[in-house]
């Protein structure tokens, strides 16, 4: 008799840990969503920053380079001298082609205090030719936008400092005033100088730094210092300056591009950490199920199977009472509280069944006992007798040894009764005062009669004295009997009825003896068999 519990303990257990898993994992997914994956990305940001910072420290630095160097030879009395015409020889001394190429110059340009052209010198950007001329014209007329920048650098008062310039190619332009070497006394003219900012310097750029650098003029103004794309394995970097155009706000973006191999192992990394701690999660919650199910469930339900079963062989097939823990426990103090309550329902059982005084059966059990003898014998189709018994004077008995002795008397009858039931295998019961019955299932009216006698004689030989008893000086019992195929209509009450009257003509026989009640034949008085003792 297994029975289905509907919200057993391991759903509630299956229930409660699996959604304490999705809230982990939950948990697991948004603080990497919210907070590692954004740290990753903000420290791949930072390295890329700090990339381009390095990058943005070594284009100052050329700049100031070419700033120094503007200012080394614009400090210098052979500069002084050349730009007052008296030096003639010194362009020839100091410049040719390879001094530039290896300084990286594009352009050297002298100007007298009035600002007008003194020396021009420079790489031709379309041939790569080293010229020198006295005015951007001619061969030298590649020379005239910056011959004009610069010229107005002169009017703006901007003649000592490094500046970008957007011009195609871009280029970083520094100028200085011509002064003495011990700078004594005032600007004789000016010196500026360019370096292209073309291919040949974004390969020194990338030997420098170690990065491989593009350059990018924007006509816009550009807010942000850096601007960040992301693509795959790579990202693209760039940082905007700004430059000094003459027709309107251009900056230039020098980008970087970088792998992103430390981002995306640290992701990779990341992930794998949080796919194993999810399965470990996954396994560990399996695992206490799996022992919740072994240690306690398990037990649990055979527990309550033996609950149900116990009483009955084969009940403890798994050992539950001796086992040594919480359910060997239970199991073993269910099974005292059961056995307890078997001897509880027996003692009960017993007291609703039993006469309390004598221990015989009482009328109740007898009248359960006849409805069951009665249906065999009719099913059967079998015999059946039912016999009653009274103590012959009781009243006189009590009233003499008063009802004290009177129930010690009733006991004494009872016993010697079933000794004789218990001899013969059949029921006697106390159905009144002093008055008993037995069922005889099967027993013939002869049988049944012998019986009856036996049971006279038994108390015959109590020889219970009974002073005032007028039919012998002891205690005497009359018996009526009755069979069930003599019975005037077949039913328990009709055929105790039927003995009734047999005892009833026993007593009026004189007491004392045993009356089998026989129907009448011709007549319709009462006939009987009776046995005078
Ligand atoms: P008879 O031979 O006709 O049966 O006479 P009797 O006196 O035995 O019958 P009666 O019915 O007149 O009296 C029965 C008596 O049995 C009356 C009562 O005092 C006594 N009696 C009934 N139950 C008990 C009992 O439990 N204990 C005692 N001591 N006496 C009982
Ligand atoms: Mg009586
Ligand atoms: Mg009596």
């Amino acid at each position: 008799m297994h029975q289905r519990i509907p919200r057993s303990l391991r759903f509630r257990f299956f229930a409660a840990l699996g959604g304490l898993l999705l809230c982990a994992i939950a948990a697991l997914a948004s603080i990497s969503a919210w907070l590692i994956f954004p740290a990753l990305q903000a420290e791949e940001r930072a390295t890329v920053k700090r990339e381009l910072d390095r990058v943005e420290r070594s284009f100052e630095l050329d700049q100031q380079q070419l700033h120094s160097q503007v200012r080394d030879w614009a400090h210098w009395d052979d500069t002084y001298r050349f730009i007052q015409g008296e030096y003639p020889r010194y362009a020839d001394v100091n410049f040719s082609q390879e001094m530039f190429e290896d300084m990286r110059y594009q352009l050297m340009a002298f100007f007298t205090a009035s600002g007008d052209v003194h020396f021009l010198a420079g790489i031709n950007p379309v041939t790569g030719d080293y010229q020198t001329c006295r005015a951007p014209i001619d061969d030298c007329s590649w020379m005239t936008p910056w011959v004009t920048n610069m010229q107005t650098a002169i009017a703006e008062n901007r003649t000592d400092q490094s500046s970008i310039y957007p011009d195609r190619p871009p280029a970083i332009m520094a100028s200085s005033p011509i002064l003495r070497t011990d700078k004594s006394g005032t600007a004789v003219g000016w010196l500026f100088k360019t370096r292209s900012l073309d291919d040949d310097w974004l390969a020194f750029m990338e030997v420098y730094t170690g990065l491989p650098i593009t350059l990018n003029l924007s006509k816009e103004t550009i807010s942000i210092s850096d601007v960040f794309s992301f693509s795959g394995n790579t990202v693209f970097a760039e940082r905007y300056f700004p430059t000094s155009s003459s027709l309107s706000s251009v900056s230039l973006g020098v980008g970087i591009e970088l792998n992103r191999t430390s981002y995306l192992t640290s992701l990779t990394t990341f992930r794998y950490v949080l796919l194993w701690t999810a399965g470990l999660m996954i396994m560990v919650i399996a695992l206490v199920l799996l022992l919740l199910e072994k240690i306690v469930l398990k037990p649990l339900r055979l527990l309550t199977q033996f609950t149900q079963q116990v009483g009955i062989d084969g009940a403890d097939a798994h050992g539950l009472t001796k086992r040594n823990d919480e359910i060997g426990l239970l199991a073993r103090t269910f099974q005292e509280q059961f056995a307890c309550q078997q001897q509880l329902n027996a003692e009960l059982l017993k007291l609703s069944t039993h006469d309390a005084l004598t221990g015989l059966p009482n009328r109740r059990l007898y009248d359960q006992r006849l409805e069951t003898a009665f249906s065999d014998a009719v099913s059967t189709p079998s015999e059946l007798a039912v016999m009653m018994l009274d103590i012959d004077h009781f009243k006189l008995y009590n009233d003499h040894y008063g009802h004290q002795q009177g129930d010690e008397c009733l006991q004494q009858v009872a016993g010697a009764f079933n000794s004789i039931a218990t001899k013969f295998n059949f029921l006697i019961a106390r159905t009144g005062g002093e008055e008993f019955s037995a069922i005889l299932p099967g027993a013939s009216p002869d049988s049944a009669k012998g019986i009856g006698e036996q049971l006279t004689r038994v108390i015959d030989q109590l020889q219970l004295p009974h002073a005032t008893s007028p039919v012998k000086p002891y205690v005497t019992v009359s018996v009526g009997i009755a069979t069930l195929k003599d019975s005037k209509s077949p039913s328990p009450s009709a055929i105790m009825s039927t003995a009734d009257q047999a005892l009833y003509l026993a007593k009026a026989a004189g007491r004392h003896q045993v009356v089998l009640f026989t129907p009448p034949k011709a007549s319709n008085t009462l006939s009987a068999q009776n046995t005078p003792l």
